[in-house]
């Protein structure tokens, strides 16, 4: 998505007000232009309650018929399991979760979750099947707690205390002027980028979601906050199905499967350790960012010892 956005980032100004307006990526994707090109079928059921198996089965896809981005991508990931996709720049990650909220209809294959095909089911119960946690979350204009409490409306003080606790973002809040009664946003209390995220991680946790995605910022972030965000998302993403897509490599090593993408399809899969030992692309891809980040870090070292 920050590819998509950056674009529009020069609008500036009138963006920005289009935009704080929006939070839910459905909305960002008609704001994008992107077609609404999917519908339910007439008389489609609710996606059936289940443990939360997803499931990708030769699965193709093209923006345009020209131009193929994924061309046979199969995995399966068991309920509770995390897989992480890795892969080059335009390899298609995005994609993925794109065609997981169908929003678009794949152009082979299929995409099931606890067995049921996804453009089977209406899109309602699919969207309220699966939660994200984007890597720029956008914040209403509105109190902590509303905007932590969107992620089910009409939560209790408790439950959206305790999901603030688990996502690391309780003590923030305490520590405001007006506790979760704080206006947050562009017209309030304009919050980092790790706050940001610990919020649309505790609005996730509240949500419940069978499925999660977890669209990993393309940003380098400091490592105190990066160590906060990783916590928050080890307590989401327990025990919960979970789809990585990553920009950078820092939450993939813990997954239990990571696929690399590349021109649409699978190049290599496995754990961290064996793609390591493996020494391919992923290999390959590790080594590049520990460089880049090792550089990063003596870098701001040296600008903080001048
Ligand atoms: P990154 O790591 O840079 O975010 P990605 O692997 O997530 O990349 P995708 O966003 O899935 O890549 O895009 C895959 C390819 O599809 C890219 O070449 C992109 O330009 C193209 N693409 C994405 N969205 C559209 C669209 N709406 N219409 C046409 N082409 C698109």
């Amino acid at each position: 998505l920050i590819q998509l956005f950056m674009p529009l980032n020069i609008l500036g100004f009138a963006y920005r007000e289009i935009r704080q307006g929006l939070t839910d990526t459905e909305a960002m994707f008609t704001l994008l232009g992107e077609k609404q090109e999917v519908a339910d079928r007439p008389g489609a059921p609710d996606l059936a309650p289940g443990p939360g198996a997803l499931a990708f089965e030769e699965v193709r896809f093209a923006y345009r018929p020209d131009r193929p981005i994924l061309k046979g991508v199969t995995f399966h990931v068991p309920p509770g399991r995390t897989l992480a996709i890795v892969g080059p720049t335009g390899a298609g990650k995005s994609t993925i979760s794109r065609l997981l909220f169908r929003f678009y209809d794949v152009t082979g294959g299929r995409i099931l979750i606890d067995g049921q095909p996804i453009e089977g089911v209406t899109q309602r119960s699919l969207r309220a099947a699966i939660g994200v946690v984007p890597q720029d979350t956008v914040l209403f204009n509105d109190t902590i707690r509303y905007n932590i409490a969107y992620g089910r409306p009409g939560a209790t003080e408790e439950e959206v205390v305790r999901a603030a606790r688990l996502a690391q973002v309780h003590d923030f809040v305490m520590r405001l002027p007006e506790g979760y009664r704080t206006m947050v946003g562009e017209r309030g209390l304009k919050l980092s980028g790790g706050e940001k995220q610990r919020v649309a991680i505790a609005r996730t946790i509240l949500k419940d979601p069978r499925i999660l995605i977890l669209d990993e910022a393309t940003s380098a972030l400091d490592t105190r906050t990066e160590q906060e965000i990783q916590a928050a998302l080890r307590e989401v993403s327990a025990d919960r199905t979970t789809l990585v897509i990553a920009h950078r490599l820092s939450t993939v090593v813990e997954a239990d499967e990571i696929i690399v993408l590349q021109e649409g399809r699978i190049a290599e899969r496995g754990t961290h350790a064996a793609l390591i030992a493996a020494g391919g692309l992923y290999a390959e891809m590790w080594r590049r960012q520990s460089e880049a980040v090792a550089m990063a870090e003596a870098a701001a070292a040296a600008q903080a010892a001048a």
